[in-house]
């Protein structure tokens, strides 16, 4: 382990530790604009809390809630101290800003160095950064994690696959920072391109930054030849490094002695049963220039129970579902995407990419799912296509109980962006 004591602390001590960083929290946050206004309004003062669990007694943040105080609003020190901000990348509306003193960089570079030590690399390793620099936090994140743990990093940046490919041959390259939906198009390039993945020098793959299924790793797996493993997090929460894999591949390990984890009914806002899928919010108390309390993060989750094998003894969460604003409701039904994402990459026929298009039909809504088929299926047999039309039409109705439109589309038709993929289109306003 990267940090042995801190990650198999008994529970006991990490809630001990929880708390005193917690009061510590309230005590710098109640210097900051937003927070001194909220504790005086709700008479919070850091000696209401005793446990870790008096975190319910303090008032959730939401992101309308950063949005309103943006952009310093939160900040509980004078500008000079800062020396980073990165924005959101804004996939749900105006982006937030999220500022760092250099303490608060170099905690999170322990975090993304510890997370990357879980899943097996090691200072040996070369690392190439695919995602994008900037505002991104995937990008200067993951890049100080890496050099944290002292692997040589390669800051390539997203897009000009032909370039990547160059340099993760000519830098033996053995670890990749991807996005999921980019993974399985770079898979599908390489091979083009001429190259056998399985004579890459790539081992390992930190996917992260957007939701995807189990079967999509499996097939970013296969289609790499590589491991690839979950990586979890939010630009309000510093960004990635919040929850990770380690080579058990079951479940991401939160890092408890940087945050606090809850899971709530998004409804009611009250704790779900141990094990139930909600709201997962979270609180920083490793943060000294911006701390976040209770931030409703939107992400839907569950706590997976039991200990971990590789002996870490902070709680592990599922992979994500997707964002509560993403859930559709089709004919009383709710529906989230990975749901749909779940049964399509579990289809041989099916290619790398899909989209989910919200339509009008008459006065009711419907969904059309636009999926990409392999070249080899993509034959002139109309009948063939129909029948693979039909089968997929009728997997997707056993999982969301309501038979969707397929349309079968071919290889590569479905425009890649090169962020976070955009799965669900409303077309409801632009079609009649
Ligand atoms: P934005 O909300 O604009 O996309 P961020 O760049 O901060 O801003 O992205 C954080 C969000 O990305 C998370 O709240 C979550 O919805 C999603 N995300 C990050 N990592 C994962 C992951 N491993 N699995 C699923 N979703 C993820
Ligand atoms: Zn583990």
């Amino acid at each position: 382990m990267y940090f042995h004591d801190a990650e198999t602390l008994e529970r006991s001590a990490l809630e001990k530790l929880q708390a005193e960083r917690l009061k510590k929290t309230i005590e710098l946050a109640a210097n900051s604009p937003y927070y001194s206004e909220v504790f005086k309004n709700n008479k919070i003062d850091p000696s209401i809390i005793e446990t870790v669990d008096d975190v319910k007694k303090l008032p959730f943040t939401t992101k309308e809630d950063l949005r309103s105080q943006y952009p310093y609003g939160l900040l509980t020190q004078s500008l000079d101290n800062f020396v980073r901000l990165h924005a959101s990348s804004g996939t749900t509306g105006t982006p937030t800003a999220v500022f760092y003193t250099q303490k608060d960089l170099d905690t999170w570079a322990d975090l993304m160095a510890r997370s990357m030590y879980a899943v097996g690399l090691r200072k040996s390793d070369v690392l190439q950064n695919m995602s994008g620099y900037g505002l991104f936090t995937g990008g200067l994140g993951i890049h100080y994690g890496s050099e944290r743990l002292g692997c040589l990093t390669v800051p390539a940046g997203a897009g000009n696959t032909k370039r990547q490919i160059k340099l993760i041959r000519d830098f033996n390259v053995t670890a990749l920072h991807i996005i999921p939906s980019f993974a399985l198009y770079f898979a599908a390039k390489v091979r083009a391109e001429g190259f056998d993945p399985a004579d890459m020098p790539w081992k390992i793959a930190l996917i992260g930054a957007e939701p995807h299924t189990e079967h999509a790793r499996k097939k970013i797996e296969e289609m790499l030849h590589i491991k690839a493993y979950n990586s979890y997090g939010l630009s309000e929460m510093n960004g990635p490094g919040v929850a990770f894999e380690c080579t058990q591949q079951s479940g991401m390990h939160i890092w408890e002695d940087s945050f606090i984890a809850e899971i709530i009914d998004p409804e009611t806002g009250d704790p779900v049963e141990d094990g139930e899928i909600g709201e997962l919010v979270m609180t920083t108390i490793t943060r000294e220039g911006m701390p976040i309390i209770r931030y409703r993060t939107r992400d839907l989750t569950r706590f997976i129970p039991g200990q971990c094998k590789c002996g870490r003894t902070s709680r592990r969460i599922d992979r994500i579902m997707g964002r509560a604003d993403d859930m559709l409701i089709l004919k009383g039904v709710n529906i989230y995407p990975m749901q749909i994402e779940k049964i399509i990459m579990g289809i041989p026929e099916v290619g790398q990419n899909y989209v989910i298009e919200l339509i009008k039909e008459g006065l009711v809504d419907q969904i059309r799912v636009k999926v990409e088929i392999k070249e080899e299926f993509f034959v002139e047999d109309m009948r063939a296509l129909q029948g693979l039309q039909k089968m997929i039409a009728g997997k997707l109705r056993d999982e969301i109980l309501v038979t969707p439109r397929v349309e079968l589309v071919q290889h590569n038709s479905i425009p890649k962006s090169e962020g976070k993929a955009k799965r669900v289109i409303d077309l409801r306003e632009t079609e009649d």
